[in-house]
């Protein structure tokens, strides 16, 4: 395993600065996401690290090494991809030993490695088969065992479960924090959904046009993002913005109450005119205005509403996050 560092790395494509000047620590054994929207540089980012792509500028270590000039097999790095390029004409089992191979380990030791990394990701009774054999979940799981028998000191893996369903990703999330916890090896982690990068990461590292925009625990992040970016980009519904005396007031919607239920201490109010609203069954959305901004409180469907009709809604004080109006970053101190 391995500690990561980047120090003002960047790679810029002719005008794109695809990675710019990020500076960026991980610990031994951390499971750290990039996420941010398409084309933030997250990929770019993890190439980097990985020796696909050559930086324009800055420095990488790995426990503490310059590797910059390190050819990809000697970084200590596996990568898996969202296609997870699996050979379709050979078994599992041969798809998992490939790398072992081609370094030309001895057979026993191959079959020893290859049913360690299969037993640990449960696909142990799929050797045989071919990619065309298993189910998504399974062929992703078969991509890792691949990447782990190189004992590999950081694994990379980039929106590994883009292509599963929803409801197998859950199952796949659950797995592979299983997994991580195990085995312990530094993560770094790409995707483009928060609910994966809330459910997975240690940190979270939230990119957008190449740069880090934050960098934080889930709960840092979603509790006090640093900049309206951070803000509107995590949770679902994102954060609420109102304009107040020429600055920003954000506030979740889940923290956003009809008045009459909640103590008027500590509490500002605001004129909340419901335009619809959207029982989800476990809870509902409603959707509105406060002023000229749009908002959206995130309520228990036990609570009456109308649509069409004003109430009187507030958020605690200790729930409000404020921002500069213009350049969006946070001007009130951050809880931690
Ligand atoms: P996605 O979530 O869509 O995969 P991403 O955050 O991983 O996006 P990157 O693939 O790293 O983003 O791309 C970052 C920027 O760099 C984009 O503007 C992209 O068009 C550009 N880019 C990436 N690779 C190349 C390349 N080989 N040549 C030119 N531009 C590139």
């Amino acid at each position: 395993m391995a500690s990561v560092e980047l120090r003002s790395l960047t790679k810029h494509f002719d005008q794109v600065k695809a990675v710019d000047n990020v500076d960026l620590k991980i610990s031994d054994g951390e499971f750290l996401v990039l996420l941010g929207p398409s084309g933030s540089g997250k990929t770019t980012l993890m190439r980097l690290c990985a020796g696909l792509e050559q930086p324009t500028a800055g420095r990488l270590f790995i426990n503490g090494q310059v590797v910059n000039d390190f050819p990809p097999r000697e970084r200590g790095i596996a990568m898996v991809f969202q296609s997870y390029a699996l050979y379709p004409h050979k078994t599992v089992f041969k798809n998992i030993s490939f790398p072992l191979t081609v370094e030309k380990l001895g057979k026993k030791e191959i079959k020893q490695k290859v049913e360690w990394a299969a037993g640990l990701l449960g696909i142990g009774h799929l050797l045989d088969r071919r990619p065309a054999q298993i189910s998504g979940g399974e062929k992703q799981r078969v991509a890792i065992a691949r990447a782990l028998v190189r004992t590999p000191k950081v694994l990379l893996l980039d929106e590994p479960l883009s292509n599963l369903d929803a409801q197998v990703r859950q199952a796949a999330r659950v797995e592979l924090k299983k997994f991580h916890r195990e085995i312990g090896v530094t993560t770094i982690y790409v995707t483009h959904d928060q609910a994966e990068a809330m459910g997975l990461g240690d940190r979270i590292a939230v990119m957008k046009s190449g740069r880090i925009r934050q960098i934080g625990t889930p709960d840092v992040i979603y509790h006090d993002p640093a900049d309206t970016f951070v803000a509107g980009f995590i949770g679902i519904p994102p954060m609420n913005f109102v304009e107040q005396q020429d600055v920003m007031v954000g506030f979740r919607p889940e923290a956003f109450h009809p008045s009459n239920l909640a103590h008027a201490e500590n509490r500002i109010t605001f004129r909340f005119k419901i335009m619809r609203v959207e029982n989800l069954g476990s809870n509902k959305l409603a959707y509105g205005t406060i002023g000229d901004a749009k908002v959206i409180a995130n309520l228990p469907v036990r609570i009456p509403l109308e649509e069409g009709k004003e109430y009187d809604f507030s958020v605690r004080k200790s729930d409000l996050r404020y921002y500069d109006k213009d350049k969006g970053v946070r001007i009130d101190r951050a809880r931690s």
